[in-house]
Order: structure tokens, then C-alpha cells, then sequence
């Protein structure tokens, strides 16, 4: 049991390695391709330099200077937050969106596909990530539909709607629901 255990956390370990190693690619750092990565996924809430330091578990200073490279690029606009005036907002450019297309984390995607679906080994994966995440007291990020917050068809009747995050009071559309959130928290098992 002992051997099979070191065995796996040495194929994450080997994994992770090649994981960084293919994100050297088009002049750019794996910190750099996971924050367009990020960019493209998160919801409203989260699309702030905050929010993208706590997904990377990185430090404010060192998102900074990560911002400023892609900003250098043209592929991320940092704009005023539109909820208070004050925080970032950050989008992803025309152009942040084809890079994010040409990921090099494909490569592992296809990989992965390849072996096809294995809804077991992604929650064998979710339940390792949930319990180091919940040790180590980062955020742990996720969509609205495991939410505790989420009130599905809580916005019917608006046009903005037709779900509800509980937490902000605000209506959610499909696209925005299926958006990873800083503010989400997982509903019991
Ligand atoms: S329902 Fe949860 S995951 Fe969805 S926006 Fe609200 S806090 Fe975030």
C-alpha cells in the first residue's frame, strides 16, 4: 500500500514537472500562461489581481509583475472595478484570448483525452486537491452549481438572469455560472 502511495504521488510530482516544463513556450513562463488560463475562466468576481494571486498561491508582488508582462504583450487590460470604483478589474485582449487558444497545456489535454473519460479518477483527483486546499487554508475556487450560495432560477424573471448568487444578491446567466469563483464554497457531501 505503502509502495503504490509513493508510486502516485511520484507520477503527480513527474507530471507536474512536464506540466511546468511545456508552459516554457512563446517567450513566456508557466505563471504567466496560468494567469491568461485563469483569466479566461473566472467569473466577475474574481477577475482581480487578488483573486489571481490567491488561484496561483502567489503573492500580490510577484502577480504584479506578472500582470505587467502581459499587459507588455497587450494580452490583459487592468481596469478600474466596476463594482466599487476602486480594486482592478482585469480582461483578457482580443489577442489574451488567441494566445489562451494556442495554451501548451493542450498537449496535456490531449493526453488526457486520450484515455477518455474517467469521471473516478477526476473526483479521486478533485478529493486530493480539496484536502490540501482545505490543510493549507487557500481559497478553493469552483463553479456556481456545487455552491452553497447558488440559487438556481432564483433570477427568473430577470434579463440578466435566470440564476442568483446568494451571496452577492446578483443575477447569473448560463455562461457566467460555469465561471470558477473566489467566492465559492463547496456544499457538504
Ligand atoms: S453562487 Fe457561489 S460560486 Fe456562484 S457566484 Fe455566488 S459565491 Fe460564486
Amino acid at each position: 500500500m505503502q509502495n503504490s502511495t509513493h508510486h502516485v504521488v511520484s507520477l503527480i510530482e513527474r507530471l507536474g514537472r512536464i506540466a511546468r516544463g511545456v508552459q516554457h513556450s512563446e517567450g513566456m513562463k508557466p505563471a504567466q500562461w496560468e494567469a491568461l488560463r485563469f483569466l479566461s475562466r473566472a467569473n466577475r468576481y474574481s477577475r482581480n489581481p487578488g483573486a489571481l494571486a490567491d488561484f496561483l498561491t502567489s503573492t500580490r508582488g510577484t502577480v504584479s509583475q506578472t500582470l505587467i508582462t502581459l499587459e507588455k504583450k497587450g494580452y490583459v487590460l487592468r481596469k478600474i472595478n466596476p463594482g466599487d470604483g476602486r480594486g482592478k478589474h482585469l480582461e483578457l485582449t482580443d489577442a489574451g484570448r488567441e494566445a489562451v487558444e494556442r495554451d501548451p497545456m493542450r498537449k496535456i489535454e490531449s493526453a488526457v483525452a486520450a484515455l477518455g473519460e474517467d469521471r473516478v479518477l477526476a473526483e479521486k483527483l478533485k478529493s486530493i486537491l480539496g484536502e490540501l486546499i482545505s490543510d493549507s487554508g487557500c481559497k478553493g475556487f469552483g463553479v456556481c452549481e456545487h455552491c452553497i450560495h447558488f440559487c438556481a432560477n432564483g433570477a427568473a424573471a430577470d434579463i440578466n438572469g435566470p440564476h442568483r448568487c446568494g451571496l452577492s444578491g446578483d443575477p447569473l446567466d448560463h455562461n457566467e455560472v460555469v465561471r470558477i469563483c473566489r467566492e465559492h464554497q463547496e456544499i457538504a457531501a
